[in-house]
């Protein structure tokens, strides 16, 4: 299928995209990778009258890794992150992440950034995005506003975005101590979007677990954190967690997620394995923040 008609702008600066989508914001949309929003045009569910191109504008593309935080621009394309050993080498969950996000072909021209904003609740991006922590940056022609990530992920498809606004650049926080992570999600095939699929971090100090952030993709219109089951954890002693604890995370898990039946499994399904990848995120992540590696 063809998409309907629009106006292409090929912009050269912020100022001028910011223009375009402040003049109709509405009827604009922001073109990034293009590999969500090319197919929704051709499958004519959205049929915006501009589409604002941010790919030819200088200095969106990049990576800068800091002390306390990550900065990926809104033009770095996820097989740049996907490779980058410097960032892997602080939040090593990302790389991970990403070498499920389709295929590489995807990965080749799909942005990080426009992964978040798009905002696919079975997406990989925006759960760690959720699970790490930190904020976007998100400009308009009002001016420039920050937005974190416990805030900006609204419903499906829809974040704390303004249709007028273009994220310049998503913060990935980096944890501090010994933080173990986990990754994992359940698909038919590899490349396909996750049925149902986990991303953790756990925090010791000691052998206490001082921060715990577990996220369920694919359960839900957005990503969600477990919460209560990231409280049952925190404040333990990591030789404590087992058994009866992870029974408990587990099924609090399974509360909390909201799925929905569709032709690739049933609710249920998806709330029993939101259980056991619960589970398996806690133990794995402590392990990995246990090891000196
Ligand atoms: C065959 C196929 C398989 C795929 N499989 C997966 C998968 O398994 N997991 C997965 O996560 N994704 C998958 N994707 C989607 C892919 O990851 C996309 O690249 C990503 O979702 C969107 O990034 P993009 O840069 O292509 O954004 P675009 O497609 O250009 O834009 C997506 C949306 O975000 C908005 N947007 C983009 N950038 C900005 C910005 N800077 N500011 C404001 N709004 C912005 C756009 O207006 C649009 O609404 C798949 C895509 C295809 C075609």
């Amino acid at each position: 299928m063809k998409p309907p008609p629009f106006k292409y702008h090929a912009c050269r600066t912020i100022d001028e995209a910011v223009g375009i989508l402040d003049s109709d914001p509405d009827g604009s949309k922001v073109l990034a990778g293009g590999q969500s929003l090319v197919p929704v045009l051709n499958l004519r569910l959205a049929a915006p009258d501009n589409l604002v191109d941010i790919n030819s504008i200088e200095g969106l593309d990049y990576i800068r890794v800091q002390p306390d935080h990550v900065a990926i621009g809104a033009g770095t394309r996820q097989y740049i992150v996907e490779r980058s050993d410097q960032l892997h080498s602080v939040l090593p969950v990302v790389r991970e992440a990403l070498s499920h996000v389709g295929h590489s072909q995807i990965r080749n021209r799909g942005t990080v950034v426009g992964s978040i904003c798009h905002a696919d609740p079975a997406a990989e991006m925006p759960a760690v995005f959720l699970t790490v922590g930190g904020e976007v940056t998100a400009r308009s022609a009002a001016g420039t506003r920050t937005i974190g990530s416990d805030d900006f992920f609204e419903s499906y498809l829809t974040t704390a975005l303004e249709p007028n606004e273009i994220v310049t650049q998503v913060k990935f926080d980096i944890p501090s101590g010994r933080t173990g992570w986990y990754f994992e999600e359940v698909a038919r095939r590899h490349g396909d979007f996750a049925i149902l699929g986990v991303v953790a971090l756990v925090s010791l100090e000691g052998d206490t677990v001082s921060r715990a952030r577990i996220t369920i993709f694919g359960g839900g219109a957005t990503p969600l954190r477990m919460t209560v089951a990231e409280q049952l954890i925190t404040g333990a002693k990591a030789g404590d967690i087992g058994g009866d604890l992870l029974e408990r995370a587990a099924s609090e898990a399974s509360a909390a997620v909201r799925p929905t039946d569709d032709i690739h499994a049933s609710a249920d399904y998806r709330r029993h394995v939101a259980g056991l990848l619960t589970k398996r995120a806690i133990t794995r992540s402590l392990e990995r923040a246990g090891s000196p590696a």
